[in-house]
């Protein structure tokens, strides 16, 4: 059905999303060193490497001898469940596997089950890279509870896997707490021991291409960890990945905006009012400056992703935005005629 044709039972609401709200498609342009995705030419898709195995999630047959749970067999579920919030993502997949009874006890949890079924990018990412060994899944869940990025608030696309924080990509590429530098590097410039370096702070391994089994710290953590200068040179690292933001993308992945209070995923919006008031701005400049730079005040207003219920606010505030709805008679017109390239592209054009 065309997209200016609404269903009956179309609310107005929903009427008004369909006609003034687009959906960016931009957030994963140039993310290609994300820690479960495999390098490829730029494109609308990135493929996905790793699946999560049925058999981690899935619950045993009900059928079948339930043998006692060792020294645990004297706590009640409740108490085991309690045990296992406090245990490591790896540790937790190994006492699963350990036998039917633990399997039972642990499938119905919600903060497992929530994280693996819903951010299934994040999961992997986490036992592929070794993070598993330290983070635990109601930290996964906590940020995965979160829609907004815990540095400035917008909406967060991604998690940054060491310290389990919810964050959008720009903060994701230049906030300081985020940076990434090889082991060795900062052992070098620190002129501290590797083992001892290692021993302090929670390392992790990279896990794309030529960088496979790099060893990579957080510099923030490591600074603070081992009392070493803020503004120490880790200088190039391995093949200039210390100077390079991209680093960081392998400690990160993409996390799904999550409703707790339904356990579904949700989708936020952008606004086509906006986006057009910012592609007539650019229409009309010839420079070579970004535009984010140019235009910085347009160029956020159209970038800026809303919850379903803040973009209906936004719409009554936004005289372009209701310029469309008025163009569309209320969502029976097609206004596909005033979607400029970028509000089709999703921002990936302009
Ligand atoms: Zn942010
Ligand atoms: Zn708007």
């Amino acid at each position: 059905m065309a997209p200016s044709e609404g269903q009956p039972s179309e609310s107005k609401d929903d009427r008004i999303i369909r006609v003034a709200a687009y959906r960016r498609q931009d957030q994963y342009v140039n993310m290609e060193r994300l820690a479960n995705f495999v390098n490829q030419p730029p494109g609308p898709i990135l493929r996905k490497i790793v699946n999560v195995p049925a058999a981690i999630t899935s619950s045993p047959l009900s059928s079948g001898p339930v043998g006692p749970l060792g020294i645990l067999h004297c706590f009640p579920p409740e108490i085991i469940l309690e045990i296992c919030k406090h245990m490591d993502v790896s540790s937790f997949l190994k006492f699963r596997q350990a036998c039917r009874s633990s399997r039972m006890t642990t499938s119905d949890w919600h903060e497992f089950q929530g994280v693996v079924q819903n951010a299934t990018d994040c999961f992997i990412s986490v036992v592929r890279t070794g993070i598993a060994t330290w983070i635990t899944f109601p930290q996964l869940y906590r940020a995965m509870c979160l829609v907004y990025c815990e540095r400035c608030l917008t909406i967060g696309n991604f998690i940054y896997l060491p310290t389990a924080t919810r964050c959008c990509k720009r903060c994701l590429l230049i906030d300081p707490e985020f940076r990434i530098v090889t082991l060795n590097s900062f052992a070098r410039a620190a002129r501290l021991n590797v083992r001892n370096v290692s021993r302090a702070v929670n390392g992790f391994q990279c896990v794309k291409g030529d960088y496979r089994q790099l060893n990579l710290i957080n510099f923030a953590e490591a600074t603070k960890a081992l009392g070493t200068a803020q503004n120490l040179d880790t200088g190039r690292g391995f093949g200039g990945l210390n100077q390079n933001p991209y680093i960081r993308l392998m400690a990160a992945s993409p996390l799904p905006l999550f409703d707790h209070k339904t356990r579904t995923t949700v989708e936020a919006f952008s606004c086509k009012g906006c986006g057009r008031q910012f592609s007539s701005a650019v229409a009309s400049y010839h420079g070579r400056t970004a535009l984010h730079i140019v235009f910085p005040v347009l160029f956020r207003e159209a970038s800026r992703e809303h919850l379903r219920s803040d973009f209906l606010c936004h719409f009554r505030s936004c005289a372009p935005a209701i310029q469309l709805w008025e163009a569309s008679k209320e969502g029976s017109l097609s206004i596909a005629q005033l979607e400029t390239e970028y509000i089709t592209s999703g921002g990936r054009r302009i």
